[in-house]
């Protein structure tokens, strides 16, 4: 059993958040976590039941508790009807504005990096993604380069002024991440992970969650469910495409979804139309059907040299290619009312 306790908005200061989960705890809770979900500040307290707490609500009769075996309280709206705003380093996923993310599939060197975080730096991209740790069909195909990888990423995020995100794939190994990145990814293949689910919403950093490519959007918001009960509501969710019959693209992207999840949660929503088609040529027009259909940002695979690429060559928008998604997206977002974040050039001295 869990409560899920949302403390009034006036006086919840943290003394008063204290008190409760000193009574929570007091009443035999395993474990407390403290959030906030928009401007509510909510408590979440593991191994007791509604019968059990009796005192809760006598330090404040406007706490609002509820007994929880089901379901995604927090990830859906409930009373919160905004977005959640999720900060990665200087850029917020979720306001007004459209984030691009950009960068290579896989880190495969500093040289790679370094000209893939310019070039979509220079076309309007905020954020610089690149995998360190490949979960990979085969196991003989190139993994990645682990924590050497990771270094590298986060020397080019920090050159070019860019926050970083990167996939994590191993409970273990999110504490390597902690401190070095800006935001950890969970892949599709790991989307009902749920230890690495429950350690990265620990772990407190923003998270990109993809949606598991055999899940439903229900399930897909139980497995954010997972992270922000642990205490982090820092999630952004990302549609990569679905397993359909069809087998023309990689995977079949699912818009409506996006649409579904606005309504449904308070989570911001990215599309990722690489993985998702697996194929250059339909990246443009999905980016572009992404941003009308109401999503929060994008994550695009992005290249110099495509045909070198270790990973994902086929989807991979080379630097030209990723201008003209740009130039083509920026009045598609005005259109829609979510303006496309531009980088902040800082002038040299
Ligand atoms: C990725 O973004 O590098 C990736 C592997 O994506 P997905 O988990 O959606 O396949
Ligand atoms: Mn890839």
């Amino acid at each position: 059993m869990t409560l899920i306790v949302r403390a009034p908005l006036s006086g919840a200061d943290d003394t008063m958040i204290e008190r409760i989960s000193a009574e929570l705890r007091a009443a035999g809770a395993t474990e407390v976590v403290a959030l906030s979900l928009g401007e509510v500040p909510v408590l979440v307290a593991q191994g007791i039941g509604l019968d059990s707490c009796p005192r809760v609500r006598e330090l404040d009769p406007a706490i609002d508790i509820t007994e929880v075996s089901k379901g995604a309280p927090l990830v859906n709206r409930n009373d919160f009807d905004g977005t959640t705003r999720v900060e990665v380093g200087s850029v917020d996923i979720g306001g007004p504005e459209f984030t691009v993310i950009a960068g290579p599939c896989a880190v495969e060197s500093y040289e790679l990096v370094e000209e893939a975080a310019r070039c979509v730096k220079e076309q309007g991209a905020t954020v610089l993604r690149g995998g360190a740790y490949k979960p990979r069909t085969s196991p003989y195909s190139f993994q990645g380069m682990g924590l050497k990888g990771l270094e590298l990423l986060c020397q080019v995020g920090l050159e070019t002024g860019m926050p970083v995100v990167s996939e994590v794939v191993d409970p273990r190994e999110v504490e390597l991440f902690h401190g070095r990145i800006d935001m950890l990814q969970v892949g599709t293949r790991n989307a009902q992970n749920f230890a690495l689910l429950r350690e990265v919403g620990r772990s407190g950093l923003p998270v990109l969650l993809k949606r598991g490519f055999g899940c439903t959007v229900d399930e897909w918001l139980h497995t954010a469910e997972y992270i922000v009960s642990e205490g982090n509501p820092s999630v952004v969710l990302c549609e990569r495409g679905i397993r359909t019959f069809e087998t023309s693209s990689r995977f079949t992207i699912d818009l409506a979804s996006v649409i579904l999840v606005k309504r449904q949660s308070h989570l911001p929503v990215v599309v990722d139309p690489s993985h998702g088609c697996g194929d250059r040529g339909l990246v443009l027009q999905l980016a572009l059907a992404a941003a009308a259909a109401g999503a929060d940002g994008l994550i695009v695979d992005v290249h110099p040299n495509r045909t070198l690429a270790k990973c994902d060559g086929d989807q991979a928008l080379d630097g030209g290619e990723f201008a003209t998604l740009m130039q083509r997206l920026r009045p598609v977002a005005t259109a829609v009312e979510r303006p496309v974040r531009e980088p902040v050039t800082v002038p040299s001295a």
